[in-house]
Formats: structure tokens, sequence, C-alpha cells
């Protein structure tokens, strides 16, 4: 009962307006939920954020912004407090690169750092995205580095001041400290995955098997702390966490508790590497914030000796929390006004000011209908490619000067990068869809034949070339989602009826039941009961790695030459496969087509195809 009429408080709260979330954002509806665990040490975890810190505007499930997470984890700080347990904030980089909120400004990033340092975070790591910019490198030396302090942690990165030429530790290598309300003994890391394609003038990565054996690691790791925390930008199944980090840590500590905390491959997962030693990521876009606590006796002198300290049995839990305002409600009991702290409400206040300045919110067009990436088969009216295949390709490549002659166009799906839902398309849509500047190129006057055959290859190259080629994987939706089979961490639908009935029947005594809706759903390494909110799974399908349009080619009339099109993207792959299949194409027959880049192209496609009122 309790728990329908706190809905009813919800809703009314939702109905009676809030300043919290973004102006333009979606109302999350009601969901059955899971409640969080608390432990006696507890952490709230993001990863991957990569500029979403304004939220999803057109996913009510994800549509919280970072002002309602600073405030969210005010509550939930002081929800510890009066528990006398304690919670901390961590972050696994990849911050930048990917949304209008980072991208849309000039020099880019120009409001995110300032948003960011809002939430107070205790353990904070870089991602390789900070590291491939030279611009990016020194902003995070220049404001992230600073903003946190001792609380950023740079285990196996170091910085080269360009000035200088001295080569120092990003920020300090580790971090010992207590525990405000238990005085637990804390040694955290900071790692970054063995990751080579940084900007080397301004920046090393040390490969995580050497930085294991250097002798500050070595010390600190004979330290004796209550708890282990390890932060990385390492998936956590990658072997620089599950191997040998875990290893170096465990051979010296046999039953010290451990906590990974991962990020990088964008998906949310969890597992145990042993019993007293846990591994979570909570995904990617803001979409989720990972939660994990620790119960049993930590502290070291907690297991009266001579008993063994395993003796005393710990046990760990882990959520992923939907980014939106109902479910942080339902987390910390309050709405509203009571919900929103002055700090949240700024931060909120600032988003929206930055977005403002860059215009994210100017009106392009009206989406008929949603159009899925991998939620729908390449073919279904529903699918993004098919789109953008018969409609926008036809449009955009456009030259002038060739417009009469026969044209093949290819774009590669991993030029576009989200999904378009019905409604308001943006400026900010438009970053998330395509964010890469690019222009076409083409080859002209390419025998038919070799450039159907040039697609054909394109789009099965593994039945070409038996060897890894990954200037190919490049082509498709990134691989650091798809190389992992995705469809293990998406539950079956019948499991996921299963767990609606258990929690719809323990929770909501049968009347007054939200509906469950469609959102992401996870199996991880520890089961199928890690979501916070219950959801139908979206379905996923493959994606091919190119796509193409034809122009001026009719049926049983090919044509002896057309015009080969594609974006810049392309040039480096393609000039590989001409070169693995001994053609003479070269790089410098691929000359420019048309003057504009593609987004501008896509901009002006939307305002003459799709209406001006949503
Ligand atoms: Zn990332």
């Amino acid at each position: 009962m309790a728990r329908i009429r706190r809905w009813g408080v919800i809703v009314a709260a939702l109905v009676g307006g809030i300043a919290a979330m973004q102006p333009h954002a979606q109302m999350p509806a009601p969901a059955p939920m899971r409640d969080l665990t608390w432990g006696k040490l507890n952490f709230l975890q993001t990863t991957d954020t990569h500029g979403w810190l304004g939220g999803h505007l057109t996913e009510p499930s994800y549509s919280a912004d970072w002002g309602d997470y600073v405030s969210l984890a005010h509550h939930m700080r002081k929800q510890a407090d009066e528990r006398g347990v304690d919670l901390l904030l961590v972050d696994a980089g990849d911050r930048i690169e990917g949304n209008g909120l980072y991208d849309g400004s000039n020099p880019k990033g120009l409001y995110l750092y300032d948003i960011y340092r809002q939430q107070d975070i205790d353990i904070i790591c870089t991602g390789n995205h900070e590291l491939y910019k030279s611009w990016a490198i020194q902003d995070e030396h220049r404001y992230t580095v600073p903003n946190y302090q001792n609380n950023y942690i740079a285990s196996n990165l170091d910085y080269i001041n360009i000035t200088t030429g001295k080569q120092e530790p990003m920020a300090p290598r580790y971090r010992k400290f207590k525990t405000k309300n238990q005085g637990l003994e804390i040694l955290a890391f900071g790692f970054l995955f063995n990751f080579s394609e940084n900007n080397k003038t301004l920046s090393v990565v040390q490969r995580v098997e050497e930085t294991v054996k250097e002798p500050w690691f070595q010390d600190a790791i004979r330290e004796d702390p209550d708890v282990f925390v390890v932060n990385g930008h390492v998936g956590v199944e990658m072997s620089e966490f599950n191997n040998t980090i875990y290893k170096a840590i465990r051979d010296v500590n046999p039953t010290t508790p451990i906590v990974f905390l991962g990020g990088h491959v964008h998906l949310r997962n969890a597992t145990m590497y042993d019993e007293r030693a846990i591994a979570v990521a909570s995904g990617r876009y803001f979409e989720t914030i990972g939660w994990v606590s620790l119960d049993g006796p930590l502290k070291k002198d907690e297991v009266p000796s001579p008993q063994p300290r395993d003796a005393g049995k710990i046990t760990f839990s882990r959520r992923y929390i939907d980014t939106n305002l109902l479910g942080f409600y339902h987390h910390t009991g309050l709405n509203g006004e009571a919900f929103e702290t002055e700090r949240g409400r700024n931060t909120s206040n600032m988003i929206a000011h930055a977005r403002n300045n860059m215009r994210l919110e100017e009106l392009y067009g009206c989406a008929p209908q949603s159009y899925w990436m991998t939620r729908f088969p390449y073919g279904h009216k529903n699918n993004l490619y098919t789109l953008l295949a018969n409609k926008i390709l036809p449009y955009v490549a456009y030259d002038e000067q060739r417009v009469d002659i026969p044209r093949l166009v290819l774009i590669n799906t991993g030029a576009m990068r989200f999904d378009i839902f019905k409604g308001r398309f943006t400026r900010d849509s438009m970053f998330n869809v395509s964010p890469f500047p690019n222009k076409f190129r083409y080859i002209p006057n390419m025998p038919y034949k070799t450039a159907k055959f040039i697609f054909d290859v394109l789009l099965s190259w593994e039945s070409y070339f038996t060897d890894q080629r990954p200037y190919l994987m490049m082509l498709g939706i990134p691989t650091c989602e798809l190389n992992i089979r995705r469809e293990t961490f998406i539950a079956p639908k019948d499991v996921l009826k299963l767990a609606s009935r258990s929690v719809g029947q323990a929770r909501l005594s049968g009347y007054g039941e939200p509906e469950i809706v469609e959102g992401h759903t996870t199996v991880d390494g520890l089961g199928n009961d890690g979501d916070d909110t219950l959801h139908w799974s979206y379905d996923y399908h493959t994606q091919p790695a190119v796509v193409k349009t034809e122009m001026g080619v009719t049926e049983g009339e090919e044509p002896e030459t057309i015009d080969f099109v594609f974006i810049d993207f392309m040039k480096g792959p393609l000039s590989q496969v001409f070169k693995r299949l001994n053609t003479t194409y070269t790089e410098a027959d691929m000359l420019p087509y048309g003057t504009e880049l593609l987004d501008v192209m896509v901009h002006k496609w939307v305002k003459e195809n799709w209406s001006q009122e949503c």
C-alpha cells in the first residue's frame, strides 16, 4: 500500500511541474522497481558518460541530468550517514566526445568541465577518449585533475609538459584514505587499459603488466588496508583487471576485499573474481548509474583473532540505476522539491544555459517515427540504415558537376552513432547521430561490376580475407560494443516475464501496478536481477558494415561505368582493400565529391523532408 501511495505522490509531483531535468526532456513513466541493498561500504559509479550530462531528452527512462545526479548523491550520502555506513562516488573516465554538450562548442568542452565538477567524486581516473587529441589531454590536465586533486588517480598514466618537456604522473598513483563514518581504510588505484593510440607528445600510458612491477605499486599493496578499490577504464572481463591487477593484489593480500570498478566496453556487467573480489561496470552515456555494496566484517580487526580473517563472510550486491527522476525518487524516498538540492538545481541550470548558448535545441525538423540502429533488421522501415540508404544518401551525396552520371554511394554504418526518436530532431540530435565531420569523395568512371564487387567485399570481408582486418572492423558500429557477444547481455523475454511476475506480486500487490516499458535489460555474471527498473528488452539485430544506394541505374540496363562515391572516413579502409585485391586504385584517385559536410547535407534533408511542427 505504502508503495502505491508513494507512486501517487510522485506522479502528482511530476504533473505539478518540476524544475529538474532539462526543459525538453520527456517525463519518465512509473515502473516496477528493485530496491538497492545497502552494505557497510557502498558505491555509486559512472563511466563512459561521453558528454551526456544533459541526460537523454528523448528517452524518458534515461532523462535525468547531471544536476539530478548531484541531488541523488547528496541524499544517498545523507542516508549513509544516518545508517552509519559509507558511500563513495567513482567515475572511470571517457567523460568527453559523443554528445553536443561537449562537441557543440568551440573550443570543444567549453562548458562541460565546469558542469561535471559540480559532482563530488571520491575516486576518478582517465579513459582513452581523454587522450586522443592534444587539446583534450591539456584540458584534462588543466581542469579535471585540479578539480578533483587527490581524488584523481593515475596509476599508469603520465603527462608530458610541452614547455618543459618534463614527464610526470598525470595525478597521484594511488590514494589511501579513511571513510567518513566507519573509518574504513581504503586504498584506491586508477588504471587505464593497455591503450596505445594516445597522443604521444603529451601522454605516456604504461602497460599494466609493467605498472604492477613498480616499487611504488608493490609497496602500496603491502599497506594492508581494509578494502582495495581498483577504479579503471578497463572492461571487467579484460585481462588487465581479472588477471594482472587482481593477481598482483591477491598474491600479497589473500583475504582483503577488492572492489573493481570498470568501464570502456559500454556494457553493464558484473562478475566475481573470487569470493572476496567483485568487478562491476555501469554502462555508458549516463543511461545507468552503478550501485555496489559490500557487507560483513570489513575492518581488519573485526573478526577476533585467532580466527582467520576470512571467517567473516562478505556479501556483495550490485544494481544498475536508470537515470530518471522517478527512480531517483524511489531510492531516496523523496520527490519534487524535497529531492532537488540547490546545487543540483544550479547544475541543471548550468546545463540548460550551456545548451542554450550552443543552440542545441534548435529544431531541424520533426521525425515522423523512430529509426533504430539495432532494434530492427536492415531493410525494415524502422531501421536507421534503411532510412539512410533509401532516403538520405541519394540526397546528400550530391555534386552539381556530376549530377547526370550514374553513381553508387556507400556509407559505413559506424558513421551513424545513435537512434533517431520520433519527434524533435535538433542540432543536439545531429551531434548524437552523426558526430564526425565527413565530406564525400569519389572515384570517377569505375566499371560498374568493379564497384559492385568492392561493395560485396566490404559487406562480407570475412569470407574474402581470412586474417583479421582491423581497418575493416572500423567500418561497422563500434566494435567495442559488438565484438563482445552482445546477446549474452540481453535478458531473453521469458526470463523478464518471470522476473516481472515475482517483483510485481511481491511489491505491488496486484493493483495500480505500473506497466513495464522497454529499456536496457542486463544479464551479467551475477544473474539477471541487476537492473533497478524492470524493462522489456529491446530486440537486437546485427547490422551490415556498409550500406549503399544506386542513382541513375535502371534495372536490366547496367551502366558500363559509374561514379563510386563514399565518405572521407572510408578512404583508408578502401585503399587497403584496393591493395589487397590488386586493383590499381589508390588514394590519389579519390577526388572530392560535392562541397558540403555530411551533417550539413543531412540538416538540409531534414529541413526539406520533415515537418517543422512536432
Ligand atoms: Zn567510452
